[in-house]
């Protein structure tokens, strides 16, 4: 690698929690901004297509949409080094809670299948079921991405180089990630205070 290491987050199915937490890096933020170049961020810049020859990227969130996917897919061949980021990329978490509505048997052979049987029973729930007034499902071809059948961790859907649990991850764990991939090294997550869920 030649120049400074070119850096990506990205946020899928989460609810930022863990982007907030890279923000609670606080002044190793401007050491950061000194060794890498930041070059797709939804917090940080307003860069719409993900970049190519990215070096390290940090994902937020679990995989739930179409649009989820598409872009998980992109940036792992966009990516030198993927990194699952907070415990909705490594396990699902909470968006993987949906999964316990679905029917028995849903979408079982292909769980990154667009949601037919697989999700209607928490869009029936959210939309119909709660609903006060204008009962109707989501429809917006091109707006609003048809959820998949399952709700997926990262490293279902693309290969995944490092997990780095919590919910989110401390400032401290992620610096420590960061300073050992600038240094070219591979993180050390052993230990409780770097490997703990939750
Ligand atoms: Fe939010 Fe926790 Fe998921 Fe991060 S891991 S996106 S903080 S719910």
């Amino acid at each position: 690698m030649t120049g400074r290491l070119r850096l990506a987050t990205v946020w899928l199915a989460g609810c930022s929690g863990c982007h907030m937490s890279f923000l609670d890096l606080d002044e190793f933020l401007f050491e950061l901004v000194e060794q890498v170049e930041i070059v797709y961020s939804p917090v940080l810049m307003d860069t719409k297509v993900y970049p190519e020859a990215v070096d390290v990227v940090l994902v937020e969130g679990a995989v739930a949409n179409r649009d989820n996917l598409e872009l998980a897919r992109l940036l792992r061949a966009r990516s030198r080094l993927v990194v699952a980021f907070g415990d909705c990329a490594v396990t699902a978490n909470v968006p993987g809670l949906r999964n316990l509505l679905n029917r028995a048997g849903a979408a079982a052979d292909d769980p990154a299948a667009e949601a037919g049987e697989g999700a209607a029973a928490v869009l029936e729930r959210g939309y119909l079921d709660l609903a006060d007034e204008h009962r109707q499902l989501p429809r917006a071809e091109g707006i609003v991405p048809p959820l998949l059948a399952r709700v997926l961790p990262l490293h279902a859907v693309i290969r995944v180089d490092h997990h780095l649990p919590g919910c989110p991850p401390s400032a401290a764990r992620i610096r420590a990630l960061l300073e050992a991939l600038i240094a070219g090294r591979p993180p050390d997550l052993r230990g409780d205070a770097m490997l703990r869920f939750g």
